[in-house]
């Protein structure tokens, strides 16, 4: 990876100092900075007004103590976050990950992922992303809602409406959605959109759930089509069994893709006759069990230990919906080698830069994370708009401006590459696209932004 400018280069030498020890912050920074060395030669006025040492500098960051007590009775310590990463195009938004891999490095690479992510979408929001590294696997009901009611208990000082809107993310799904909203309504006696991912009576969206797995759908067609390709009867690999991946995998299908394996952190099943997707939803969404469990449902399908040989399975299409870094450059190579024509990310930061670097120069049509995973931000704008008009709008209405949305991602990242001398290149492309617009936005407001 190579950042060209001097200016860049510079900022993320001085950024590499001081963020030591943040490897995936850093890692998400130098890849949208190598994209955005032809922005800074043509754009003086970025540099002098010193945007892009503002733009990886978080306007807020708020680390805090998460203390429940368990089952057993015992009291527990978590570590809650809160990045507020940029302001200058609307209220902060981004999800809430609980995982025990969570860290400031990895709010951080995700809030700054999410500035980029949400300026692609068009609607008013800027960046934000928070989390603990609590893990709800394996915890009762009784634990989570503790945990959760804990992590709003602070929370809830630093978020509003119109301040910082949080959703879900890994590990927070509708259930951890409703009891943080529970939460911050006793704790502010105010019951508004302060979280997004409602459950429909509550003030939620149709289409919230699908959003993004429904989103990189409609973007990878849109790159497919572009390039006299389609879905249709494509043999697809997606990585994961979690909110992403389900319903990637169900769009997939009414596309007529044949999903042939899916995954979670323990290993991946193979199913040649195309996974049956109820059996995987009665498993992990119902059950919450392991994907393992698909084999002794479905004869003819066959489960692997290790989640990462998912990639030898020869595909036209892969999907990683799973986590960061889950593709290196080594598995790149195979899916190269065995056919893959198509790679779209459903997962924040999924493929190394070495796997980026192999997909570009073998000619696979690359879908990169910010563009392609933002129509469950997108739908969580439209949830915002519902909200504040305090009008629900039908599912048809929300897909429809979530395909539209999709649409118009794509085009502006292909007119970006363009425009900056990469045609074809996407992850240059959405870099280019949604950085302009934060950039603008900040120069207009003055330096205290
Ligand atoms: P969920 O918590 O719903 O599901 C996560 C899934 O990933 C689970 O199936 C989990 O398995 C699996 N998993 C985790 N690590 C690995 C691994 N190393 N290999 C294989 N499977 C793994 O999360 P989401 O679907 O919401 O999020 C997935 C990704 O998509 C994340 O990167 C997230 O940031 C991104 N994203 C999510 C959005 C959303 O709207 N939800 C929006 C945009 C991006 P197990 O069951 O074993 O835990």
């Amino acid at each position: 990876m190579e950042i060209k400018n001097k200016h860049l280069s510079e900022v993320y030498g001085e950024l590499a100092a001081r963020n030591a020890g943040e490897p995936e912050f850093l890692q998400a920074v130098a890849e949208v900075f190598e994209s955005l060395s032809p922005v800074a030669d043509a754009h003086p006025e970025y540099v002098k007004a010193g945007i892009f040492s503002r733009i990886v500098e978080p306007e807020r960051f708020v680390q805090f103590r998460v203390s429940w007590v368990d089952d057993e009775g015992n009291v527990r310590v978590n570590r809650g976050y809160r990045v507020q990463f940029n302001s200058a195009l609307g209220p902060y938004k981004g999800g809430l990950r609980f995982n025990k891999e969570v860290s400031a490095s990895v709010i951080k690479f995700l809030g700054f992922e999410q500035i980029f992510k949400n300026s692609l979408t068009t609607l008013p929001m800027g960046g934000g992303k928070g989390g603990s590294d609590f893990d709800p696997k394996g915890k009762s009901e009784g634990e989570i809602m503790r945990f959760c009611q804990s992590f709003m208990t602070e929370l809830y000082r630093h978020i509003g409406p119109d301040t910082d809107v949080p959703a879900g993310d890994k590990g927070v799904g509708g259930r951890e959605i409703g009891y943080l909203f529970g939460q911050y309504k006793r704790l502010t006696n105010r019951f508004e959109g302060v979280l997004t991912g409602k459950a429909i009576v509550s003030g939620g969206s149709q289409i919230r759930v699908p959003a993004t797995g429904y989103g990189l759908l409609y973007f990878l067609d849109e790159m497919l089509k572009d390039r006299g390709l389609g879905i249709d009867g494509k043999t697809i690999v997606i990585s994961a069994s979690g909110n992403v991946a389900i319903y990637a995998c169900e769009k997939a299908q009414q596309m007529g893709g044949h999903v042939v394996a899916m995954s979670d952190t323990n290993g991946y099943i193979y199913d040649p006759k195309g996974i049956k997707l109820d059996v995987v939803k009665q498993i992990k969404e119902v059950e919450r069990g392991r994907i393992s469990e698909y084999t002794k449902r479905v004869p003819g399908s066959t489960y692997t230990e290790g989640s990462r040989g998912i990639w030898t399975i020869p595909c036209d299409i892969a999907l990683p919906c799973a986590t960061q870094n889950e593709i290196d450059g080594e598995d790149a190579k195979t899916l190269v080698k065995n056919g893959c024509f198509a790679v779209a990310e459903g997962a924040n930061m999924p493929s190394t830069p070495e796997a980026v670097e192999c997909f570009l120069a073998n000619g696979v049509a690359f879908a990169p994370a910010k563009a392609s995973n933002a129509g469950g931000v997108a739908t969580s704008g439209l949830e915002m708009t519902q909200n504040s008009i305090r009008l629900p709008w039908t599912a048809e209405e929300v897909d429809e401006k979530l395909h539209g949305i999709m649409r118009n991602i794509y085009a502006a990242a292909k007119d970006a590459a363009a425009e900056y001398g990469m045609a074809g290149n996407l992850v240059a492309g959405a870099n280019i696209a949604g950085f302009k617009k934060v950039a603008d936005a900040m120069l207009w407001q003055g330096i205290a932004y």
